[in-house]
């Protein structure tokens, strides 16, 4: 391959070549980034085209400026438990929302800075605008052509805004939530996954009078039971209102509330904003797949990939959100490092999808892997699974003077198959599950059994050590 490099290297004019790459990535966001660094090490001329800012999603609008979120509302949490650890004097602590926006937005635009040394360190070039086919192997960038020998296409998504729901145009996406300049008095945030039940958390801790609207029984459905149901009684715990088998019909904007009516007819409320999180799409649309002759999946959404993100066309390939596979920021990074090995340093390697640890910043968080108890019995059969469960009160709520009854529960679960009782799921809500979880995740990788868990000494007074003393 290298040898024809060469050659064709050769061929090429010098100012076909300055516009020849071993490697073009369309997009610079977690996978894109990632994949072209990794190339660069290996030797490969490599150009990344971006259309907006460095670092995608995640670092714009996704992971990071959502943490910050999470963090400022983990802190009001901690302030409405102080009297409860008798401290005293906290009633006048109040959020600027707008001076956050303001650390958060400059904290994002440092890592653009960051990420884009760090590209050019790597002697990445980088090519500004939208990029698509005008041809196998050829891309345009503002004008600009651009011919490579392998093109990644790590382009992401963006949010799903039902363009079939009137009034959609007085609703905010997840991307409109970042923009907000003041804390909203009021929301209504619409969906059931994982955008939704975060920013609903969020918004609610922080004071904002919030409601959650899904169309099912309750969100995260795909989660295990106990912790859906967990986070639902929660959820109510707070005071946070839940509004199951709620599909919206209408949103109007009255003298700047948002008036939302149920499909029945029924007014739902009024909110300063309205929030939809109904999914995401792949950003498909401006890149002339057909030029490329790379095609979609069977439902005409994703790019199709097989296991070594070859799409259709040859030397074309695609990761990440694009390809809907596990829409997390560690998988299109190790996606696109695993893609780089292949084509530049010849290791035979494949990203692995199974087991991807996955943490919903949700209030409590809940930290999972592997498969949930109902997807274990449809794998293995009733009879092979064994499921063990714990619920108890985290020591953080121990000494707060309130009932018993009335304090937040964390909730367990470990599934294994088997005889020899392999941990094939496992499972927890409550506080500290975001940070507990990463080091299971690689027993349950390795192949841990339920009997090494039990042989691991527990870590006390924790409420990982619950993980390694279930019985
Ligand atoms: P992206 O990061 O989206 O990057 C794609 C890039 O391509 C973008 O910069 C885009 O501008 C560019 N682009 C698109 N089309 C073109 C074009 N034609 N030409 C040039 N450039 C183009 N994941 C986690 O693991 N943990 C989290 O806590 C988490 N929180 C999230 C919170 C929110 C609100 C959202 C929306 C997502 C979150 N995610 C989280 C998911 C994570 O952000 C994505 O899975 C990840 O960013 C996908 O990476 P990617 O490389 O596929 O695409
Ligand atoms: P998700 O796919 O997680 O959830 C969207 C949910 O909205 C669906 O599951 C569905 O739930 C519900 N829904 C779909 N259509 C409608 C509709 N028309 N009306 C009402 N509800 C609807 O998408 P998100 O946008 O929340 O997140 C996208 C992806 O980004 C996630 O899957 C995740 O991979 C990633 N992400 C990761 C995070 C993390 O790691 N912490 C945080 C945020 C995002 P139902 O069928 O039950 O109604």
């Amino acid at each position: 391959a290298t040898q024809l490099r060469r050659r064709r290297d050769s061929e090429l004019t010098g100012c076909d070549r300055r516009r020849h790459f071993d490697y073009l990535v369309i997009g610079a966001g977690s996978g894109g980034i990632a994949s072209a660094r990794r190339a660069a090490t290996h030797g490969a001329k490599v150009a990344v085209c971006e259309k907006g800012a460095l670092g995608g999603t995640c670092v714009n609008v996704g992971c990071v400026p959502k943490k910050v979120m999470y963090n400022a509302a983990h802190i009001m949490e901690c302030v409405h438990d102080a009297p409860l650890y008798q401290y005293s004097g906290t009633e006048s602590v109040k959020l600027d929302w707008n001076k956050l926006k303001t650390a958060r937005d400059n904290y994002v635009t440092r890592l653009n800075g960051i990420y884009g040394r760090n590209m050019e360190g790597s002697g990445v070039a980088k090519l500004e605008g939208l990029a698509s086919f005008t041809g196998p192997n050829e891309v345009e960038v503002a004008g600009t052509k651009y011919t490579a020998d392998n093109i990644l296409i790590a382009v992401g998504g963006k949010p799903t805004m039902p363009a079939d729901l009137e009034g959609v145009e007085h609703c905010i996406s997840s991307d409109g939530f970042f923009l907000l300049e003041e804390m909203p008095s009021s929301a209504l945030v619409v969906g059931a996954g994982y955008i939704a039940v975060e920013m609903a958390g969020i918004l609610h801790a922080l004071g904002c009078e919030t409601e959650l609207a899904v169309r099912g029984e309750k969100p995260l459905r795909a989660f295990d039971d106990l912790m859906s149901d967990t986070l639902v009684s929660e959820m109510a715990r707070q005071g946070l209102t839940l509004r199951p088998k709620t599909t919206i019909g209408k949103v109007e904007d009255i003298n700047g509330k948002k008036r939302v009516t149920h499909t029945d007819g029924t007014v739902l409320g009024e909110y300063d904003e309205v929030l939809l999180a109904v999914g995401r799409e792949p950003l498909t649309g401006p890149l002339a797949l057909d030029k490329a002759g790379v095609k979609l999946d069977d439902k005409n959404r994703y790019i199709a990939v097989d296991d070594f993100q070859n799409t259709s066309a040859e030397g074309v390939y695609a990761l990440g959100d694009v390809c809907g596979n596990v829409e997390l920021t560690p998988m299109a990074i190790a996606a696109g490092r695993r893609l780089a090995d292949r084509l530049f340093a010849n290791v035979n390697g494949k990203a692995d999808y199974s087991d991807v640890p996955t943490v919903v910043f949700s209030h409590p968080p809940i930290g999972t892997v592997g498969l949930t108890e109902k997807q274990a019995v449809e794998k293995y059969g009733e009879g092979n699974v064994k499921v063990w469960t714990s619920t108890f009160v985290n020591l953080w709520y121990g000494p707060m003077p309130i009932d018993p009854a009335d304090k937040p529960r964390t909730a367990m679960k470990m599934v294994t198959a088997g005889k020899n009782e392999l941990i094939v799921g496992l499972h927890v809500i409550g506080v500290g599950a975001d940070e507990m979880l990463q080091g299971f995740a690689v027993a349950v990788k390795m192949g841990a059994t339920k009997a090494d868990f039990d042989s691991c000494v527990a870590l006390h007074p924790t409420a990982a050590e619950e993980f390694v003393t279930l019985a």
